[in-house]
């Protein structure tokens, strides 16, 4: 057993008999943990924090090495994002970005650039006014740092190039050339400057990205491609995962 101190967001919480709470965070340390946090509802004033969705505290837990979820023994608030809480779409925008961290990543694999990448989106979301913009940036990032990032370099059935007429598909998990023919009857057409937007989102830091502006069509493009992608392959996951 490990005692860990570090910094962590909350990702989700569940009541746990009648006085405990489960709390899915993001650490820093130690990626994605189920943490116990015992007595919290009978007494709210044992923790300095009530582990609000997507709140950043400083925790203590007990790493257990025969158990998925770890006893939380501190847990003080930290960063509480009021802006966006006075806000009901963005108060969507920062839960969807929880949600989707809690769906994509496994449990306590250390994965600090997620950590970084979630805690500037809520920093950033008080003072965005292009939700559609800051989520996109999220997604694109979010799936090159966990692993299902779309392959958009070239065709993913031949591997030549692609300048124009490319196609997207979600069965592939990528760009398609005009010459190839792949078993997916959701092709979908995706423009130059769709891919150019996510190969820079991609490439590119958060300060530099922040600074990007995306034509409304490319971002209707961006935001069918990205959620369905999203949607595709997190099911596909999910399903595989219970055949294992
Ligand atoms: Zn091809």
């Amino acid at each position: 057993m490990a005692i860990i101190s570090t910094e962590a967001i909350v990702l989700r919480s569940l009541d746990h008999r009648e006085t405990s709470k489960f709390v899915f965070l993001l650490t820093k340390k130690c990626g994605k943990v189920l943490g116990v946090l015992k007595g919290i509802r009978k007494d709210p004033r044992k923790f300095g924090s009530s582990v609000d969705k997507f709140s950043v505290n400083d925790i203590v837990f007990y790493q257990y090495r025969d158990s998925e979820v770890h006893l939380v023994s501190q847990c003080d608030m930290k960063e509480f994002f009021p802006e966006v809480r006075l806000d009901a779409k963005k108060i969507l925008a920062a839960e969807y970005a929880a949600e989707l961290v809690n769906k994509i990543l496994p449990l306590e694999e250390p994965n600090p650039g997620v950590y970084d990448l979630l805690l500037n989106y809520l920093r950033a979301l008080g003072g965005e006014k292009d939700l559609g913009r800051l989520v996109h940036m999220f997604q694109i990032k979010l799936l090159a740092l966990s692993g299902f990032r779309p392959h958009i370099d070239s065709c993913v059935a031949c591997g030549a190039g692609v300048k124009d007429q490319a196609r997207f598909s979600m069965v592939r998990g990528g760009l398609v050339c005009p010459k190839c023919r792949v078993p997916d009857a959701a092709l979908v057409p995706i423009s130059a400057g769709a891919v150019a937007s996510l190969l820079y989102i991609e490439k590119k830091n958060w300060a530099a990205c922040q600074r990007l502006s995306i034509p409304p069509a490319i971002k209707r493009e961006l935001k069918y491609i990205l959620n369905n992608f999203l949607i595709f392959h997190l099911e596909k996951n999910i399903r595989s995962a219970k055949y294992l």
